[in-house]
């Protein structure tokens, strides 16, 4: 399939690529978070497409794109604590699961009874999601298994020529995906994201969270994309868990590895196969850069094994933390 990349940017061109999910094509297109792989989410063979397209398991629901909050009464049954959550953190980069109503197509949603909703902040996708006219189911615009895209050469390198259309935008500014908060039937945490569990508290002060966040799961979890292998890049990625003098004292030999090193790491980083995620004081970078740099690896051909440090688990580094152990396949080593 010819996939045409969309670089130019206004009204028109998305008007055609608003045209093509309204007839049953597939169109990749930035969002604050990472790029989203679009289509119809009320059309079955869409859906279809979707995971086609990705190589990814049809149990893994999508998540639909809403222009605006209310857009979201047509598709699931709604209540007070999801309109306090929009007020607060929509458009943005907070998606929220709730009963879903008979319109949104059982392939959209994995066999489950709940969907997902996000109306994103970023302006080519709100302008893009508004002019489809129909909510567009979206996840991560890469290959299943691979890091999540962050820039719109990600999207060309894994699916050009197995979709209609990429809207090739900016770098996404966040860089990993929506916090994900499910509120049926009560409020629990099933992916951090931006979007902090301190924050989520202030308006569900009972917010659980999911064991999965963390935790390598048994069984089917809530959020079905949590059981897959996520994130990867070609090299295993290995976990270091220990103060910093730890981990560079045990890095300080392993000249063939991969490492990924916060800016602070000044000695690991003269290393030739050694790349800065950001400051360790800010997992805001840490997130924008993380897959990107994952991704980076991949072009370096001999190196077999990366490590990378145990980043802080509150505020955005839970989300960051959350990757990172999937990028690994919960591999661990303790320095300490
Ligand atoms: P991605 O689109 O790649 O960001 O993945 C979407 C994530 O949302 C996956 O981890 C799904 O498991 C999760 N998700 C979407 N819909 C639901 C739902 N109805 N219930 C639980 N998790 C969901
Ligand atoms: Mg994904």
């Amino acid at each position: 399939m010819d996939t045409k990349i969309i670089y130019d940017i206004n009204d028109t061109t998305l008007t055609e690529a608003a045209q093509t999910i309204r007839s049953g094509g597939l169109v990749a297109f930035p969002t604050e978070t990472v790029y989203g792989l679009g289509g119809n989410a009320l059309d079955p063979t869409a859906a279809n497409k979707i995971y086609k397209a990705k190589g990814r398991p049809s149990n893994n629901p999508l998540i639909i794109h809403l222009a605006r909050p209310e857009d979201a009464e047509s598709y699931c049954h709604t209540n007070e604590t999801y309109y306090k959550l929009a007020e607060r953190f929509m458009p943005g980069p907070l998606t929220v699961i709730l009963p879903k109503r008979d319109i949104v197509p059982y392939e959209v949603t994995g066999g489950l009874d709940t969907v997902a909703v996000r109306v994103p902040s970023d302006r080519v996708a709100h302008r893009f999601i508004e002019l489809a006219g129909v909510p567009v189911a979206a996840p991560s615009a890469n290959l299943s298994t691979k890091p999540s895209p962050t820039m719109a050469g990600h999207v060309i390198r894994d699916l050009s020529g197995s979709i209609d259309m990429i809207i090739a935008g900016d770098d996404c500014d966040i860089g990993v995906e929506s916090t994900i908060i499910t509120l049926s039937p009560v409020p629990k945490l099933l992916r951090p994201g931006l979007v902090t569990v301190e924050e989520l508290r202030e308006i569900c002060p009972d917010i659980e969270i999911s064991d999965a966040v963390l935790n390598q799961h048994q069984g089917r979890p809530e959020s079905p994309g949590m059981m897959y292998k996520h994130y990867s890049p070609r090299a295993n990625v290995v976990l270091l868990r220990g103060a910093d003098e730890a981990r560079q004292a045990f890095l300080a030999d392993k000249s063939e590895c991969g490492m990924l090193c916060y800016d602070e790491d000044t000695e690991l980083l003269k290393n030739r196969y050694a790349l800065a995620v950001g400051s360790k004081d800010s997992p805001k970078e840490q997130a924008r850069n993380l897959f990107a740099k994952l991704r980076e690896f991949d072009d370096i051909e001999d190196i077999k094994t990366i490590y990378a440090p145990m980043t802080a688990s509150d505020g955005i580094g839970l989300a960051v933390l959350n990757r990172l152990i999937r990028a690994a396949g919960f591999e661990i080593l303790d320095l300490d």
